[in-house]
């Protein structure tokens, strides 16, 4: 086994203009894993707010020490955010959520659990009975399975936003905007094994999501003929 002294885990989550998120999410995280007795850690990428934001994720910041902030220049997008927070993670495991605790902090120990029992290098989570319009779920579905028939993939819920990754799988992963949505087949093209459980969901806590149907439509489709590419044309030599 390889020395760490890092905490166990890592828990990184993209902002971008979340102001009545960013308590609630510090509270749920410390009491979620605190009571799992787990050693965490939270990284907060602040993704270019402009709402309170980035000075709010300071303020924080002085009364937990376990909560570490990185300041994006410019508003960048998920794919970023998250990127940069794998970078700067300093656990063995790196899991992810979002701001709006639309999925729950208290589901990662279960997720953890589930990793180190089956021995994989990924747990992406399904959100079973999800709370969002009937329009949202039913797009989700939809591009859900345009995106599994062009990478031949048979991942239920890739956009769920909670996942947790052994460090250096998820780093193993070259990142491109757009890509928070195909981490699971990211992930198994370079060799490692994931699998997937069933999560809670719930509302948006406060504010408003970020993306509409029809962007997210467009650069999906496109994102996924990217996918799609990269399979068809990654690398399988072997010295004989
Ligand atoms: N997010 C981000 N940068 C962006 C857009 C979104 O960091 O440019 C973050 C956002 O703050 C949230 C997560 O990505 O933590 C998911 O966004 P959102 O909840 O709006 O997406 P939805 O759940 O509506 O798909
Ligand atoms: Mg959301």
């Amino acid at each position: 086994m390889v020395a760490h002294d890092g905490p166990g885990l890592s828990v990184v989550v993209p902002v971008f203009n979340e102001i009545g998120c960013l308590e609630p999410l510090l509270e749920r995280v410390r009491a979620g894993l605190d009571a799992a007795g787990f050693d965490w850690e939270l990284v907060l990428v602040d993704d270019g707010s402009d709402d309170g934001s980035g000075e709010r994720l300071d303020e924080l910041a002085g009364t937990e020490g376990r909560l570490r902030v990185l300041h994006f220049e410019r508003n960048c997008g998920q794919s970023s955010a998250l990127d940069a927070g794998f970078r700067h993670a300093r656990g063995r495991l790196v899991a992810i959520l979002d701001a709006d605790l639309q999925t729950y902090p208290e589901d990662l120990p279960g997720l953890v659990e589930v990793l180190e029992r089956e021995g994989v290098d990924a747990v992406v989570g399904i959100r079973a009975e999800r709370h969002d319009t009937g329009w949202k779920r039913f797009s989700s579905r939809f591009a859900n399975g345009v995106r599994n028939r062009l990478t031949r993939e048979n991942i239920v819920d890739t956009g769920c936003p909670i996942k947790v990754f052994r460090a250096e799988a998820v780093r193993s992963i070259k990142m491109f905007t757009g890509m928070h949505r195909f981490l699971p087949t990211l992930l198994r093209m370079e060799g490692c094994s994931v699998i997937q459980v069933p999560v809670r969901h719930a509302p948006r806590l406060a504010g408003r999501s970020k993306y509409g149907t029809l962007d997210r439509a467009f650069s999906g489709l496109r994102d996924a003929l990217a996918v799609r590419w990269m399979q068809d044309r990654a690398m399988r030599w072997k010295l004989r």
